[in-house]
């Protein structure tokens, strides 16, 4: 291996910011409650700001109970009358209509999304809203053939769901959650997470534009109490939560003994396997695409990495050597790889997991990068020597952390990586396929990548084993999820 790793940036790329005037985002933004924006009855409002520089951008409801009270009354309303009644070829027009207003605000929906959320443009305008939209368009086109989907099994509507979603992908974790819901007959209430509800306000825009008939969609802002009452009331009947493992325990107790039904997405510490034989380039592309890109704020993001002996020092070379070019800064430039971190609580969580880091004995790398003057940021970093039993090996970190280790045999390799609380998804990187097929088995996980890493698609059912939850979103499986069969 070269001694140097040295990348010299003689020819840095010029800036090129994505326009943010023309991302229209109001001062101010009430609920969304039965097709009308509505004051919160506590007169309250709490700022959301900007992650890049920690600026306020708007500011929305404090939802409170009763202000989620009136949300499910109109949710119920509009199942027990119009949208209940409507037949499923007239249901699957709205949420298609839906779908293509968002692909004609694309840009506008991208930049909003890069504002609140701290995510590179590219990541946004790539990923989260072409997603979105075909989330809605996948759903729509099941509305009307649900009976062909689940054949012989009578598929019903379950009513009124109530909705919870967390920061990384705000407008994405919505339309995961409302598409099926509505091509399914059910109505929805759903609360963004507190640092990042804009989209899902946008979303209330054009949903108000679709015509959808008032209260099948309602969207409540506010902080966990907010999301507590969306969960605990008594009139929802469906309960949808991604979020944290610690918050998905606490739904799962408040709804034990009630009829509801739940699906919880929780949290990840995924494994991502590299054996001797795998294409080494394209791996490590793939862990720097798995744990640095989106800050490494997916619940599946690659966060530790298994790399086989033989070819550590190579992938470690060629990985530190790949992180010395990944640009960090100004979410809105199209250049910028990694963006900045969602909120100061979450980069205090991320620093507190690196001092441990450090403290259980691991080696820390990070690339020389000049990061902005404010705002929130941490360099992309990998720890080596990393202990089974440290914490970064053990917990969630939910930022741009890698923690690597190595093995000499697969079943060690499939030991170390099922000796997780979690089990949401995996990564194996090899050249043959009865191996990977191997591996892929054993693996404790809900989703596991063979040579590629964060695939997406709205046909693709997605969901956790052991701590990272239950049940499964998109798909076939993620309608299941919204039906009485
Ligand atoms: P979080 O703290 O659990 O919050 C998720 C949502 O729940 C937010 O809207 C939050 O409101 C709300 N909430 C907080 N306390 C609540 C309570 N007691 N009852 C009901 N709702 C409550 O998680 P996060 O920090 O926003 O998101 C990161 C976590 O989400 C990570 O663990 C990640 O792995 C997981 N995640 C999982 C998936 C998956 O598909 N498995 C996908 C994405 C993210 P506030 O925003 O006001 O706190
Ligand atoms: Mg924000």
């Amino acid at each position: 291996m070269p001694k140097s790793r040295k990348i010299t940036n003689d020819w840095p790329y010029a800036p090129a910011p994505e326009a943010a005037k023309i991302a229209k985002v109001a001062k101010r933004y009430d609920h969304f409650i039965n097709g009308k924006w509505t004051a919160p009855k506590s007169g309250e409002y709490f700022k959301t700001t900007n992650p890049a520089n920690n600026r306020k951008l708007s500011e929305v409801a404090d939802g409170n109970e009763a202000d989620v009270d009136a949300a499910v009354k109109a949710a119920r309303a509009a199942y027990e009358g119009s949208w209940g009644k409507m037949s499923a070829r007239e249901r699957g027009k709205y949420v298609y209509r839906i779908a293509r207003l968002m692909q004609e605000r694309a840009r506008e929906f991208a930049i909003i999304e890069t504002l609140d959320g701290g995510k590179s443009i590219r990541e946004s305008r790539d990923i989260d809203v072409p997603l979105a939209a075909n989330h809605f368009f996948y759903n729509a086109g099941w509305a009307d053939k649900l009976d062909y989907a689940f054949p012989n099994r009578k598929p019903k509507a379950l009513g009124v769901a109530g909705q919870v979603i967390p920061w990384n992908f705000p407008l994405l974790m919505a339309a995961w959650k409302i598409a099926p819901a509505l091509a399914t007959g059910n109505t929805v209430v759903l609360k963004p997470a507190e640092t990042t509800p804009l989209t899902a306000l946008k979303l209330a825009e054009i949903i108000e534009d679709s015509g959808l008939p008032d209260g099948v969609v309602n969207i409540v802002t506010g902080a966990g109490e907010t999301g507590a009452a969306v969960v605990n009331h008594p009139d929802v009947n469906k309960v949808a939560f991604t979020g944290s493992t610690a918050v998905g325990k606490l739904i799962q107790k408040s709804v034990a003994g009630s009829d509801k039904r739940v699906t919880l997405e929780l949290g990840g510490k995924a494994a991502n396997i590299i054996l001797e034989d795998a294409a080494i380039d394209q791996a490590v592309e793939g862990i720097v695409n798995g744990i640095y890109f989106n800050q490494g704020h997916v619940c599946c993001a690659g966060s530790r990495l298994f790399v086989q002996e033989s070819v550590f020092d190579e992938v470690m070379w060629k990985l530190k050597r790949r992180m010395e070019t990944l640009i960090v800064g100004d979410p809105l430039d199209k250049n910028t790889d990694i963006g900045a971190i969602n909120s100061r609580e979450q980069l205090k969580t991320i620093q507190k997991h690196l001092k441990a880091g450090v403290e259980d004995g691991a080696e820390m790398f990070q690339p020389k990068c000049d990061l902005p003057s404010s705002g929130n940021w941490c360099p992309p970093t990998v720890f080596t020597n990393v202990a089974q039993s440290s914490r970064i090996a053990q917990e969630e970190i939910f930022g741009p952390v890698l923690a690597v280790q190595t093995f000499r045999t697969v079943p060690e390799a499939i030991e170390k990586a099922n000796n997780t609380p979690y089990g949401l998804s995996a990564g194996v990187w090899c050249d043959k396929g009865a191996r990977l097929f191997q591996l892929t088995g054993a693996l404790d996980a809900g989703v596991v990548w063979g040579n590629t890493y964060n695939q997406f698609d709205p046909t693709s059912p997605f969901g956790g084993f052991k701590e990272s939850g239950f049940g499964r979103e998109g798909g076939l499986h993620g309608l299941a999820a919204y039906l009485e069969l």
